[in-house]
Order: C-alpha cells, then sequence, then structure tokens
C-alpha cells in the first residue's frame, strides 16, 4: 500500500495555484479565506454497513461520504470500492471533483464516497447487499440538489441500480409521511440522484465510456498546442471502465496502444494490442486468478501477437510517445519520474502523479495533461444524464458525443490560455481555471 497520503498531495496542489494565481499582486483577504475554506470539506459522513455473509455470519463494513465544496452547484462524484480506501483518500478525491466539475464548467460541486472492501472477494449476492446498504446509509444527506453519486473504481450501473432502489424505497417512505404517493415523473427526477446509472435505469447513452472519449477529446486538443503529431505511441497502465475506454478510443483515432497493464501486472506488444482481443481475454481469465499478464504470455493471444509480460514499474518507464496512467493514485512519484521517457502524460486516473513527480517531469520538460481535466469526461455525462432525467428527456449517443466534444475542447483551451498567461504548467494552470470559477461562486 502507498503511504503517500492523496490528501497532503491534493492541498499541495491547492497551494500552487493559491500562489499562481496571487503572484505579484497584493495581499487579497477575501481571497486567502475562501482558499482557507477549501482546505476541509463542509461535510463528512462515516457510515458501517452490517452485510449477511453467504455463509450466515454478518460482516460491517466502514464507508464514507465527503462533501467537499458545494458553490457552484450540488456535490457530485463516484463511490469507491477498495480494500484501500481511506477517509482521507476520499478527502482527496471529493476535492478534485471540486475542482474538475469547475473545469468542466458543470453546474456542480465536489463530492467522493467509498467503501473499505475488496469486491473482488464478495459474490454477487453479498455485494448487492452490501451497495444496498450503502445506498440506505447515505439517503439522508443526497438527492438531485443537493449531492449525486456515481459509479468510480470497482463500481458500475448495476450497483447504482441497487442504491437507486434503496434510496427511492427512503424517499416514499418520507413521501407517505407527508400524506403524498410520489409520482413516476417525481421518481425520474429523484433518480438523478445518481448518474452512471443502466439505460433501463434511467442512464444517459454514452456514459459508460465518456471518460475515455472525453480524454481523447481532451488530447487531441493538446496535442495540436504541443505540435506533437505523427505517427504516436502510447502505453496504458490501468485496464477498467477508464482504462479500457481509452484504449480503445486511441486506437481507433489511430495511435498505437503498445502496451497496457491491470492491477496484477500488463503486456508490451510492439506492434500495437487489439483492445476488443484484449478484453475478451482478461474477461476469460476472471477473478480471482485472471487478469492481462496471464492472459497475454500463456495464451494464443501473447503468442500471436509476440506479446511479452511487463510489470507496471516497468510499463510507465517504456519509449512511448503518450503514457496514460488509468489505474490509481501515486503511481508517478519522485521515484520513478525521473525514468519517464514518454513525451507527454495523460492523467486518466485521479491523482496518479505526485506534486514531487511533477516537479520532475516539468524539468524533463515532460508535459503532464492533468485528471482534473483529461479525465472530467466522465463527470460531464453524468451532468448530461443528471439534466436529461430532470427534464425527462432521454438524448441520443450522438447528441451527447457532440455535447460532450464541445466541453471537454473547452475545458482543454481554457486550460491552455491560463497556462500561457501565468507561465505555467498545465495542472496549475487547470487549477487556476477551476479555482477562479469556484472563488466567483463562494459567498
Ligand atoms: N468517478 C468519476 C470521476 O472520478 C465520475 C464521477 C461522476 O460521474 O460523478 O470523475
Amino acid at each position: 500500500m502507498s503511504t503517500i497520503n492523496p490528501f497532503l498531495s491534493a492541498m499541495k496542489q491547492l497551494d500552487n495555484a493559491h500562489a499562481a494565481l496571487t503572484k505579484g499582486k497584493k495581499k487579497n483577504t477575501a481571497i486567502d479565506q475562501k482558499v482557507a475554506q477549501l482546505r476541509e470539506p463542509q461535510r463528512m459522513v462515516n457510515v458501517s454497513i452490517p452485510v449477511v455473509m453467504d455463509d450466515g455470519s454478518q460482516k460491517i463494513f466502514q464507508g464514507y461520504r465527503v462533501q467537499f465544496n458545494n458553490s457552484r452547484g450540488a456535490y457530485k462524484g463516484g463511490i469507491r470500492y477498495h480494500h484501500n480506501v481511506s477517509l482521507d483518500e476520499v478527502k482527496a478525491l471529493s476535492f478534485w471533483m471540486a475542482m474538475k466539475c469547475a473545469v468542466a464548467d458543470l453546474p456542480l460541486g465536489g463530492g467522493k464516497g467509498g467503501i473499505i472492501v475488496d469486491p473482488k472477494s464478495l459474490s454477487v449476492g453479498e455485494l448487492e447487499r452490501l451497495s444496498r446498504g450503502y445506498g440506505k446509509a447515505i439517503a439522508d444527506i443526497i438527492g438531485p440538489d443537493i449531492d449525486v453519486p456515481a459509479p468510480d473504481v470497482n463500481t458500475n450501473g448495476i450497483i447504482m441500480g441497487w442504491m437507486v432502489d434503496e434510496f427511492l424505497k427512503v424517499q416514499r417512505k418520507k413521501a407517505k409521511l407527508l400524506g403524498v404517493t410520489l409520482t413516476k415523473r417525481d421518481e425520474m427526477k429523484l433518480k438523478s440522484t445518481f448518474t452512471g446509472k443502466a439505460i433501463r435505469d434511467g442512464g444517459s447513452e454514452g456514459r459508460e465510456e465518456a471518460t475515455g472519449l472525453g480524454g481523447l477529446f481532451v488530447l487531441k486538443t493538446i496535442l495540436k498546442k504541443l505540435r506533437l503529431k505523427g505517427r504516436l505511441t502510447a502505453a496504458v497502465q490501468g485496464f477498467g471502465n477508464v482504462g479500457y475506454n481509452i484504449v480503445k478510443f486511441l486506437d481507433e483515432a489511430g495511435i498505437t496502444v503498445v502496451a497496457v497493464s491491470d492491477s496484477k501486472g500488463g503486456i508490451y506488444v510492439p506492434e500495437g494490442i487489439n483492445p476488443a482481443l484484449t478484453l475478451e481475454c482478461k474477461k476469460k481469465n476472471g477473478p480471482p486468478d485472471g487478469g492481462l499478464a496471464g492472459c497475454y504470455c500463456s495464451g494464443s493471444v501473447c503468442d500471436l501477437k509476440k506479446g511479452k509480460q511487463v510489470t507496471n514499474d516497468a510499463l510507465l518507464e517504456l519509449p512511448v510517445d503518450i503514457l496514460v496512467p488509468a489505474a490509481l493514485e501515486n503511481a508517478i512519484t519522485e521515484k520513478n519520474a525521473s525514468k519517464v521517457r514518454a513525451k507527454v502524460v495523460l492523467e486518466m486516473a485521479n491523482g496518479p502523479t505526485t506534486p514531487e513527480a511533477d516537479v520532475i517531469l516539468y524539468k524533463k520538460g515532460i508535459p503532464v495533461i492533468p485528471d482534473i481535466l483529461s479525465n472530467s469526461g466522465g463527470v460531464t455525462v453524468s451532468a448530461f444524464e443528471w439534466e436529461q432525467n430532470l427534464k425527462g428527456q432521454h438524448w441520443t449517443k450522438a447528441q451527447v458525443n457532440t455535447k460532450l466534444a464541445k466541453k471537454m475542447t473547452d475545458a482543454a483551451g481554457a486550460v491552455w490560455i491560463a497556462s500561457v498567461s501565468h507561465k505555467t504548467d498545465l495542472r496549475t494552470a487547470a487549477f487556476i481555471v477551476a479555482l477562479e470559477r469556484i472563488l466567483k461562486a463562494m459567498k
């Protein structure tokens, strides 16, 4: 487990942006006080969820919901299931959500949730009972204009469906107490409390692949500014929803993805991997022992494609044009940053580069396209889903993707302009864009 505290990293990023924003200007107490308010979440909720396990025993799980800031709108952010979830991690992730929603110019604030659990060790029934328990436990502090959760690492539309169901049960009970019955329309509005839902539950077209597609739009905009073109190669760390989709979209855009990995290890295929085959192979191997490593070099795909195994650490040091950390926090640290050989880093995970590593990469002249910009496509389509539910609409995939492209291109353009005018790196620039918008909205 990493010992680097992501919340301390997040606060360092905030300090850097605050310093860059106020550089050369005379002391402004109002701004300093508002920034000070952004150093702690507005509300943190700790829940314990008793779950009846399949063998009849009871296990109690710990979970969190952190509501960081709602100056620009309802708290917004996913729910993570991972054995390394901690309060400080959820605090950092919720802070990043506030910044991310502001960079994408969404009328939303930042929040995040998490449960300390290895979901792969649970049966489907246990997973459902845990998810329903969490949904019920946070039902009183969420709502369409209060806090709008979504999927994150190891959660998905099915899990959102269980949580919505529990949330609606609580709302129906409350309505009954007041002597009213909820109409179908009321329920659809209430369903906007969760995004990333399955389409049949009111989810949006395009949400599942939105983070990956958004990342491609951002990358294209920044590559143009950097004047980086020609036949480009990429290595992607992580092969969950975000990792797989960015691999797929890079491949479709003509960028050769030569390496991918998951938590167990990775594969390096110099002539480029086939995203669909790789996913199929990983799925076939399945938990508990499956994954990419076992897939490529013991199976036929490896032999066919002449792939070889690569560790997660080695993947980060491959001589590619674009390095894409798309797994968890603290992938690029002061220990390995000097070994990065890519021409640009596209952060698709949240918090994959520490502030110390940022300094090293900056000195090496490697631009880092920051998470709060490059992975904001997911929450952007979440905001579209929320809007569709509230208005009782269902947009086509083409409508969603056109709107997403515009949002991402505008956000990347604003960050680029801020980096030029403040003569700073892209992360600080993204934070400046976000901070200016949040500070303006703060009372
Ligand atoms: N978990 C995603 C993120 O970190 C999406 C959040 C959302 O859709 O609210 O951006």
